[in-house]
């Protein structure tokens, strides 16, 4: 895969496909994540003297001109970020204001996803993209699980690279799971089972322990004979589960379940908890999260590993006091981090959510805010946008 220093950017016209899907609110950006983290590959572009023309989707618009999606407002916030005008212009001005470009000008153009050829990787609708630029490249990562024209089809019509942003969760990723420091741990959280059964078939061939923490691992348990109480559990993906744990044993990889566990009749904040040995949940009460005895244990295996990989929270971590011990092994895995013991790589909405709480975040190794692009990639399936840059 070619990177921004293979490409030749002084006065070339580069089409860059980044997100910019960011969350408003009255007409404003609320979370410049993503803004903030296209702003490497644009200004280094600006500043190389190339004519940088921005393609990004916004919402849903279903292949339909949705006023209320255009990118239109985004290029104000984006020319803050960039510390530099940017343009704004939809397809049907595009080539004008291309023309009108110097080396160095940015140019947003409207949501590529008014065009029903965006969603369906229609050559059509990449052919008149590619006609705007002489190179191709792409910087979001959160949209290379998807196989559209200005993801997918477009890498193939023009000579390409991957951004910055791009190969730097490429690399964090490959850190953590093609050729990770062992041993590598995979922490797995979350509500379901039924929603990380992939996932969790990745990792047990790639990890030397994998740690199941969340609503999944009352699965686990009751699938062991544990009695789980009224907690969520997938009763009927106990088989599931026993097959996951024999499959564990034969590759040599370690499955890591609770302890103990914090327990409530009801899920709502002040609900009277308690904490229990994993063997005494009583008839009619919910495991909420793990116990202080379970961060023991997890935070003394993250001492002795090198890598860790982490995707859903160890509890119900939006409602005190059930956020404890995902903060606390969260926290444990910061300062390992900070203390140069262990590469952290962590992804998912809720996950993400859940180390910006514990105020964790900031000192993973990788926090990818990739969403499905993320997941999929846990789930070892190829994604085309990055596979596109690769063909070539
Ligand atoms: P991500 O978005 O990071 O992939 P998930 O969506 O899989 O994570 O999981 C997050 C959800 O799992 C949260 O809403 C959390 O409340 C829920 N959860 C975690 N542990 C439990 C539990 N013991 N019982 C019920 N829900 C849980
Ligand atoms: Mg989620």
């Amino acid at each position: 895969m070619r990177v921004l220093d293979d490409l030749s950017l002084a006065g070339a016209r580069v089409l860059v496909r980044v997100d910019l899907n960011v969350p408003m609110r009255d007409g404003r950006v609320s979370d410049a994540t993503r803004i903030d983290r296209a702003a490497p590959t644009l200004s280094e572009l600006s500043d190389k003297g190339a004519k940088v023309i921005v393609l990004s989707h916004f919402g849903r618009p279903k292949g339909k001109v949705v006023g209320e999606m255009s990118l239109a407002p985004l290029a104000e916030p984006l020319g803050a970020a960039l510390d530099r005008p940017v343009a704004f212009a939809d397809m049907d001005g595009a080539a004008a204001a291309v023309a009108a470009m110097s080396g160095g000008d940015v140019l947003l153009l409207e949501n590529v996803r008014f065009d029903p050829g965006e969603e369906a990787n229609a050559p059509g609708f990449a052919r008149r993209l590619a006609a705007l630029g002489d190179l191709y490249v792409n910087d979001a990562f959160s949209c290379a699980h998807r196989a559209h024209a200005s993801t997918e089809a477009l890498a193939h019509l023009l000579p390409n690279a991957a951004g910055r942003s791009l190969q730097a969760e490429l690399a964090a990723l490959e850190a953590a799971l093609a050729k990770p420091k062992r041993p590598v741990a995979a922490l797995v959280g979350g509500a379901k089972v039924s929603s990380k059964l992939a996932v969790l078939g990745h990792l047990l061939d790639k990890v030397d322990q994998l740690i199941i923490g969340g609503g999944m691992a009352n699965t686990f348990l009751f699938a062991k004979g544990v009695n789980v109480g009224a907690s969520l559990c997938e009763a009927d993906l106990a088989g599931t589960a026993r097959e996951i744990m024999a499959r564990a044993g034969t590759v040599g990889c370690e499955i890591v379940l609770p302890v103990d566990v914090v327990l409530a009749a009801e899920f709502k904040a002040g609900a009277d908890s308690a904490t229990v040995p994993v063997d005494k949940v009583p008839d009619g009460m919910m495991i909420l999260d793990v116990g202080p005895a379970s961060v023991r244990d997890l935070t003394d295996r993250l001492r002795s590993c090198r890598t860790l990989l982490w995707n859903g929270p160890l509890g119900a971590f939006e409602i005190a006091p059930f956020d404890g011990g995902t903060v606390k092994v969260a926290q444990a895995a910061a300062a390992l981090t900070r203390a140069g013991t262990l590469t952290s790589v962590a992804g998912g909405g809720d996950t993400v959510a859940a180390l910006r709480h514990a105020g964790a975040a900031d000192d993973f190794t990788y926090v990818s805010t990739a969403g499905g692009a993320f997941l999929e990639w846990l789930e070892g399936k190829p994604l085309p946008g990055i596979k596109a840059l690769e063909d070539q």
